[in-house]
């Protein structure tokens, strides 16, 4: 038997989705039959609710600001609250900051490690306490490319991304003998606001396209089957993976 990719009755909590890749991810999520508990800033608009229910699926948002801790520390609760149930956590938001490490301010520092990291670490911790009673669960964090390699002038988001891929395996080790898979995506160079100055750089965005073996920038759209893959039946025998999707860079 080809094992299920369906979603059908899960609940899967998704931050960042309201552009970018974790939108694509909540669509797919949606697409293969989970209902979507968005994570997000309260203050903000965002097209996720209407693209969940026009796919037929629920999509409630859930007030989760990465840089209000207590905010954070209550969204997984909330999710069970009104969803009655958490299958699938997929720790999408993320912030970059760019200079130079000998100028890098220690607030952009503490902005990236707070939301990159520390808040991931929180949802992890909050969803595991959830999960590894009922032994059974998915939890997905986004990982980077930076996550094995330095980069260029992102000193906080390469410590932050190195320190999530460990997290990753680290919470894998404990809770994979309980049921919940714990695994990350790493995304390769991928067109979406985060990106908007290295595009903006002709010189860089040249380089940047000429090492990549599929010859093209990564879409939101590339990450739908792996996170459906990560979420479903599966992936089951799947712990502690960093799963790269990135047209070939890392093999470079
Ligand atoms: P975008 O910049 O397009 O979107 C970022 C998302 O994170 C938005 O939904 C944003 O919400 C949310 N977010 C940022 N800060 C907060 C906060 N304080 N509280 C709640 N939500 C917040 O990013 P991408 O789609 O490009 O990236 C998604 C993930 O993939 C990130 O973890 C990123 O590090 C990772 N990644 C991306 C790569 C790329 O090339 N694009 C490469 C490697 C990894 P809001 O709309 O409210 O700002």
């Amino acid at each position: 038997m080809v094992p299920s990719f369906d979603l059908k009755g899960k609940v899967a909590a998704v931050s960042g989705g309201s552009r970018g890749i974790g939108l694509a991810m909540a669509q797919a999520l949606a697409e293969a039959g989970a209902d979507i508990a968005s994570l997000q800033r309260d203050d903000r608009q965002s097209s996720v609710k209407d693209d969940i229910e026009r796919i037929g699926r629920r999509c409630e948002a859930i007030p989760c600001d990465l840089e209000k801790p207590d905010q954070v520390k209550a969204a997984i609760p909330e999710v069970v609250k009104r969803f009655g149930q958490l299958d699938i956590l997929v720790n999408n938001a993320g912030i970059q900051r760019r200079s130079p490490a000998i100028d890098f301010a220690e607030s952009h520092w503490d902005e990236v490690i707070q939301v990159n990291l520390r808040m991931v670490w929180l949802l992890c911790q909050q969803a595991g306490r959830f999960m590894v009673p009922r032994k059974h669960g998915k939890v997905i964090n986004l990982a980077s490319l930076l996550s094995f390699q330095g980069g260029l002038n992102v000193p906080a988001y390469a410590a932050s991304k190195g320190a999530v891929a460990q997290l990753t395996k680290a919470l894998s080790n404990e809770w994979a003998g309980q049921g919940v898979n714990v695994n990350a995506i790493a995304p390769g160079y991928i067109a979406t606001d985060m990106n908007t100055a290295l595009i903006d750089d002709p010189v860089r965005s040249r380089q940047i396209l000429e090492r990549i073996p599929a010859g093209r920038w990564g879409a939101p759209e590339d990450f739908k089957g792996a996170v459906v893959f990560l979420a479903s039946d599966a992936s089951n025998y799947v712990n502690g993976h960093v799963l790269t999707v990135d047209g070939g860079w890392m093999g470079r």
